[in-house]
Parts: C-alpha cells; structure tokens; sequence
C-alpha cells in the first residue's frame, strides 16, 4: 500500500492531537488516559512481537506482581483487558508498524506501512527487547525453564527452591543471580570472559554469597531436557579446554542486557549511549518540546509492567497540559 500524504486517521482530523507508538503497558496505558482525556489518541500498535499486538507481556505466561490480580493473570490475558479498555474509551488503534517519523519540524509526521499522520505530539512507547543466545532449543523452554527477568519469574513455582543459572557477567547478571538466590537452591553464574564486568560491589557481594557459583570462561551450547521434556539443564563449554558437560539446572536466566527499540528514534531525540530515549528526570519529556517517552524504552532500571503503565500515564497527563498550555 502506498501511504497517503495527507492524515489517514479516522478521525478526518487534519492533525491529530497524540500519536502513540507501541502497545505494551506503557502505550495502552498512555491511550486509555488520552482516550478519556478526549484526545482521540492514535495508537500503532506495531508488529514486533511475532505480529501481534501487547508486548513483552505476550510472550510470557503467569503475570504475578501487576497490582490487582491476586490469583496472577496470564501476560495475553493482562494486554487483552488493556487493549479493549482503550478501545471503550475511544482509541484508534492500528494494528501496524510505525516505519518513519519526523519530530523535526511541527505538526510531527508518523508514518506507518498503511497511513501517513500528522500530530501535535507523540508519546514513543516501543519498548526494549531482552537479548538472547539464541540457542537452538531456546524456544522450546521460553517462559517453561528459560527467562530474561528474575524480578519477573523468580519467585515463580516452576523455579522456586531449584538450582537456577544466569548467563552474563555484567551488572545485570551479577544482579539477577543475587536475586535467585532468595527463592532458588544454588545459582550458577555462566561467564564467557575469565572476569566479572560488573561493579566491584556487586562483585564482593557474589564472591561472598555461599549459594552463588561463578563458572569463568564458560559458554552456553544448548538446553537439555529429560524424559518428560522438562529443562533439565544445560550443555556448556569451557572455552579454555573445549570440553563440554551437562550442568544439571531447572532455569535459566539471561542476564545479558537489553535493546531498546529506539531505531526509529536515531537523529530525532536525544539518546543515551546504550540507545535509550533520554527523559528529564521524573518526567516523561524528551529532547523535543511535544515529544514524550514511556515505559521500557526510556527506562534501563526497572524495566517492569507496572512501572511501564505508571510512566504511560504519566506521558498521557504531560501530553494533556502540553496541548492546553500551547493553546
Ligand atoms: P513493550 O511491552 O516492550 O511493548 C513495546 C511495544 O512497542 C510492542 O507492542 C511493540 O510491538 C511496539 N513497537 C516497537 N516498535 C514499533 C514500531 N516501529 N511501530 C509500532 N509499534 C512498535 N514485567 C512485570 O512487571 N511482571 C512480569 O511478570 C513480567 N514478565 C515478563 C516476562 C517476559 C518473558 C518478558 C520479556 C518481560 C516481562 N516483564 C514483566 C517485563 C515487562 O514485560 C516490560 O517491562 C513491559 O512490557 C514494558 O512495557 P512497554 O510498554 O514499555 O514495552
């Protein structure tokens, strides 16, 4: 489809008044408080997680710490009930990806596959992407032994009182691996390089955990499972000896970072040197007066659901005094 020049929301609106770019907690969120707020935001809600909209939160199972549901809820289930509160409150959602913007000059520009928009403001929700190995039966055991957030899954029964590995070296690995410990047996730190990179702080901290194994110059092969299909461990390799063996594990964790999805963003807002929208602190603003950041792509901390919606809304809010106070 070749995308009209002029504004194709349904809307018939010359410029609309906020586009919102992505469907995880931070984007829906942000649409249903645009969308009461009566700014009839327009929401892409993207592709990228395997075609279809939600997030993250699609490709896990049990989501067990969002406020309000006690008994957890699946990931699917949580973005479906978002998706539609946005929807009875009058989000345009398009279920497409956003392929150009322009925020250079004003009204912005956010071009998708099917529709060209213009708009007064954007709120850039796209998220981050937690790296992975890529082993070849990863996918096998995502979300059923393999996990990249411990915050997420620690504490959940399939790893509960296991022995649990980590992958990585950095502050983050050393970080998640302490974490397990509260719920796991024995942690396994797997580390490529014959040191830690993370801080000398976290460092003593692992060094000093009894429960905590480091295993240097160590590369993950691949995942093995036992006779009922369950993860059962993993193949690794010494990388100084070449010599592989199954270390006997329930989890694994990646520790490995994450990307944001800020690719679009690249020469349009101020980036930090990881790539993550910079936002003036305890707020949702980026380098460009109508530009607004929420959830996981401007944030390298916290990286949960919760946080995600809170700074959706607050993106939201921040886009609502900005349109009144700019007349
Ligand atoms: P995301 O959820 O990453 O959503 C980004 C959205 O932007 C996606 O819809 C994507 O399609 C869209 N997008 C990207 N590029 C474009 C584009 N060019 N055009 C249009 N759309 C685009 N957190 C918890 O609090 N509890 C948990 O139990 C938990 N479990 C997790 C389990 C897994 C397996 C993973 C990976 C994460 C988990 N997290 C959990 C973390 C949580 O999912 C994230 O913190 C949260 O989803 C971040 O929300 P977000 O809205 O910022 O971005």
């Amino acid at each position: 489809n070749t995308p009209s020049t002029s504004s194709s929301s349904s809307s018939g609106k010359e410029v609309e008044n906020v586009v919102i770019i992505g469907s995880g907690p931070a984007g829906y969120t942000a649409a249903i408080y645009a969308a009461r707020a009566n700014l009839k935001p327009v929401v892409f809600e993207g592709y990228q997680m395997g075609g279809v909209p939600g997030g993250q939160l699609m490709t896990t199972t049990e989501v067990e710490n969002f406020p309000g549901f006690p008994d957890g809820i699946t990931g699917p289930d949580l973005m479906d009930r978002m998706r539609r509160q946005a929807e009875r409150w009058g989000a345009e959602l398009h279920h497409e990806d956003v392929e150009a913007i322009d925020v250079k000059s004003s009204p912005f520009t956010v071009q998708s596959s099917e529709r060209k928009v213009k708009c007064h403001t954007v709120i850039f929700a796209t998220g981050a992407t937690a790296k992975r190995l890529r082993l070849p039966r990863e996918d096998e055991f995502w979300s059923r032994g393999v996990s990249a957030c411990a915050i997420c899954d620690g504490a959940s029964p399939l790893f509960k009182g296991q022995v649990l590995a980590v992958i990585g070296g950095g502050d983050t690995a050393t970080e998640e691996a302490l974490y397990l410990t509260k719920y796991a047996r024995h942690v396994h730190l797997l580390v490529r390089r014959d040191q830690l990179r993370a801080s000398k702080a976290m460092q003593d901290r692992v060094y000093d955990n009894p429960n905590v194994t480091v295993h240097f110059n160590t590369e993950a092969v691949d995942l093995v499972s036992n006779t009922k299909g369950q993860m059962s461990g993993i193949l690794i390799r010494n990388l100084d000896s070449g010599e592989e063996s199954v270390l006997e594990v329930k989890g694994l964790f990646y520790g490995i970072g994450h990307s944001p999805n800020t690719q679009l963003l690249k020469g349009q807002v101020e980036l930090d040197q990881s790539g993550y929208v910079l936002v003036k602190e305890g707020t949702a603003k980026t380098s460009v007066e109508g530009v607004f950041a929420a959830g996981d792509v401007q944030d390298h901390e916290w990286r949960q659901a919760v946080t995600a919606a809170g700074s959706g809304c607050v993106a939201a809010l921040s886009v609502e005094r900005y349109l009144v106070s700019s007349g």
